[in-house]
Formats: structure tokens, sequence, C-alpha cells
């Protein structure tokens, strides 16, 4: 067998395929090493896990794809996703759009602290930080914030002139209720549908 860097996509994709065909172990195994340590484009690793029954591969795939992937659809791409997936993909990415969509265009109501000096100012404060803040980045087009760095920042960062008790008590509301994390319930019932290859809308 010749060295691992030797190999391209294209030899791998055909040493997996025989492997899996013959039921050859080891040399199943040494591919998926091969590709785990290079950088493989996204839609190619969904393919490879499902076409060669690597179910570990195809959740992190789809979340990239939700999350990261801005839908370069080339003929390529279109091909080894298939309609299936894209249907699915298509469907979240819309269904987490209108969340975060939504979740941006009003901001929570704060539930405020007794020592709060004005809760009108306080509450018109963090509505236009809001706004103007937090949405920008978490409906970046090109990379938004996942939920995990937008409560960071909300945690991190406070908006300035927010009553200090209050922004501490509004981002502790909201990781309690899971607001930003409702978009990760979603995309992993997608998955589990897709893995169990019985997906409806
Ligand atoms: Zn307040």
């Amino acid at each position: 067998m010749k060295p691992a860097y030797d190999y391209t996509l294209e030899d791998l994709d055909d040493l997996l395929n025989m492997a899996c065909f013959i039921q050859a172990d080891k040399a199943r195994e040494f591919a998926i090493n091969v590709l785990n340590s290079r950088d493989v484009p996204i839609p190619w690793m969904l393919y490879y896990g499902q076409c060669y029954d690597i179910p570990e591969w195809i959740p992190n795939a789809f979340w990239a794809l939700v999350h990261r992937w801005t839908g370069n659809l080339t003929e390529t791409n279109f091909h080894i996703l298939g309609c299936r997936n894209l249907r699915v993909l298509f469907h979240v990415k819309e269904e987490v759009s209108n969340l975060r969509s939504q979740i941006s265009y009003t901001a929570p109501s704060i539930p405020h602290d007794s020592t709060c000096p004005s809760n009108k100012e306080c509450q018109d404060t963090w509505n236009a930080s809001w706004w103007g803040s937090f949405a920008r980045h978490y409906l970046h087009p090109e990379r938004p914030e996942t939920p995990d760095e937008a409560i960071f920042k909300l945690s991190h960062a406070g908006p300035p002139k927010v009553h200090v008790s209050c922004h501490t008590r509004a981002v502790e509301w909201i990781k309690e209720k899971g607001i930003l994390q409702r978009e990760e319930q979603i995309i992993q019932h997608s998955i589990n549908m897709v893995l169990q290859g019985s997906w409806q809308p």
C-alpha cells in the first residue's frame, strides 16, 4: 500500500468503495483515517458518511452545512448531496433562518432587578442594543454566530447603560429558556430523521 499522502480524494473514494464491497475492514479503516486527517469539503463528508456507512460523520457534516455552508451549489455539489439531502437541508436552513429572524426582531423583556433605577430606560437601552449589536452578528449572512458564541457574547460584553443586575438576569433568563438553543433541536431532529432515512417536513 502506498503512503497516505499519495492518495487523492478520488483514490480514497475508490478504496472505500472497493473495501465496502469486498468487506475489507482494514482498508476501509485506513481510508477513513486518511480522510479524517484531510480537509475534506463538507458536502463530501456527508456523501462519504451516507454512502460508506460512517454515521459519525453525518451529524458534523450536516451541522456545518446548516451553519457554515453558503450554498455554493456547483453541479458536483448538487450530485453528491442529492435531491433528498438538499430538500432536508433547505427546509432546515429556512426554519433556522425564520427562528433567528423572530429572535432578532424582538428583544426579550428584561426581568428587572429591584435595584433597577428605571425599568423603561433599562429596557429601551437593551432593545436598541439587541438590534444594533446582537442581531448584526447573529444574522450575519456569511458567518452567523452559533448559539454558544451568541450566548457567550451576551454574557461577557454587556451593553452599556443597561443596569448590570438586570443584564445578568436577562442573560440567565435567555439561557434558562433555551431560546438560542431551539435551533439545535430543529437541526438534531432532522439529523435523526436523515440517519433513520425517514425524514418528513
Ligand atoms: Zn432594569
